[in-house]
């Protein structure tokens, strides 16, 4: 017996128990990039399942722009920022993404993931208080767990509860107090109540931050994200997100806040002091993405088009969706296997879904996850919707 043995067929143990729950996830390759349509198992599918909501993921421009950078600034860094990681790609690509979103400065992590799990740490205490929505991303649950502040958690966007907290906050006595939630749900495409908490946050002297990730660049006036969108504007006072959704699909994260915060960050934000630089590659084609965000209204558009036109045909065809404004359109089959039936009878069809069931979801809330993008066309929704009538007629979920 080796000493691992043990280990081993307890951990066999483990994964067997995933397996029996039905919660066992397989990893379906796709034989080429990122799209509309993908290749897979040597078959062509519709993606629907991509965070690649404007399209940008296999973008000539941006494919240019990395190349070059692999020309002028090599393929790696081999370095942390602060010791010889520092290119001049990385300081422009911080004061663009500041820029966009309208903030002092902004610092770059080799994920969003690293952003959030740097960031309470850094900034509070435990004489201080964190207030978190209950929906919140995992990166952040996990990143207000590593900080010593004290933590409060309101029900998915409810104002009362949030005041109530806040109202704890100060009764036990909190120095500062940083109210957090994400932009966009990304289970349900719910958008933040941004003004109602922005209100909250000032009554109460409270910080807002707010994880734009399913929003930065396809959301909200020229693509700024959710406070543009909700016009919370300035009470937003941090600003997470990432360049591997909307900005390019490529990898690495972002905060943008005041000089001051960004400035600790640099000093004291341990996934940035201690984890890699961005790659010149990935830098330099998020800083075309940012560009092409920018300007993309037409981008936007077609984006707003496809999740408005799929919307009304599925909703035409007896589908339950939930509703909502961003591209992301749940379709409802409340029981899970029903879930998992429709997304293999979609997959037969040629189309390339995700279905979520508990415990990513609550029970009785199974359902299709659809991401609706610019980079489809109009044949690819309307192919996508035949699949969903004649799936959902086989399974009988409508
Ligand atoms: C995707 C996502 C992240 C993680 O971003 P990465 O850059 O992939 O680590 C964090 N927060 C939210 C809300 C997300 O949707």
């Amino acid at each position: 017996m080796g000493k691992a043995d043990s280990f081993l067929a307890h951990v066999s143990q483990t994964l067997s128990e995933i397996e029996s729950d039905g919660l066992l996830k397989r990893e379906r390759m796709i034989e080429g990039p990122q799209g509309a349509r993908i290749q897979v198992n040597g078959r062509e599918m519709i993606n629907l399942c991509a965070n690649n909501y404007l399209g940008l993921a296999n973008h000539p421009e941006i494919e240019t722009a990395a190349r070059q950078a692999i020309n002028d600034y090599g393929f790696g860094m081999s370095s942390v920022r602060f010791i010889c990681g520092t290119q001049t790609l990385h300081r422009e690509l911080e004061n663009a993404i500041a820029a966009y979103l309208g903030k002092d400065d902004a610092i770059l992590f080799a994920a969003c993931f690293d952003a959030n799990g740097g960031i309470f740490e850094t900034l509070l205490t435990a004489e201080d208080a964190i207030i978190s929505d209950s929906l919140n991303h995992a990166s952040i649950i996990d990143g207000v767990r590593l900080s010593k502040a004290k933590r409060y958690r309101f029900a998915n966007s409810d104002m009362n509860e949030l005041e109530d907290q806040l109202k704890q906050a100060d009764k036990d006595g909190a120095r500062f107090k940083l109210v957090v939630t994400d932009g966009v749900f990304s289970m349900d495409g719910y958008v933040a109540k941004l003004p109602e908490i922005c209100a909250l946050a000032e009554r109460y002297g409270a910080l807002v931050m707010v994880d734009d990730c399913h929003a930065t660049g396809h959301l909200g006036e020229k693509g700024r994200g959710t406070s543009a969108l909700t016009g919370a504007g300035d009470g937003v006072d941090i600003i997470t997100g990432t360049f591997g959704k909307t900005l390019g699909g490529a990898m690495g994260g972002f905060i943008a806040a005041r000089k001051e915060i960004i400035d600790l960050l640099r000093q004291r934000a341990r996934p940035y002091l201690f984890s890699n630089s961005l790659a010149p590659a990935v830098a330099a084609g998020s800083l075309k993405a940012v560009e092409l965000c920018e300007s993309g209204d037409h981008l936007r558009e077609k984006m707003t088009k496809n999740t408005q036109k799929f919307r009304a045909k599925m909703t035409e065809a007896g589908f339950e969706l939930l509703e909502g404004e961003t591209p992301i359109i749940p379709v409802m089959t409340h029981d899970a296997k029903l879930a998992q039936r429709m997304a293999s009878a979609l997959d037969e069809r040629g189309v390339y879904v995700a279905g979520f069931f508990f415990p990513v979801v609550p029970k009785g809330k199974a359902r299709i996850r659809t991401q609706i993008s610019a980079a489809l066309g109009e044949k690819d929704v309307d192919e996508a919707v035949a699949a969903f009538i004649d799936a959902g007629q086989e399974v009988g979920l409508i």
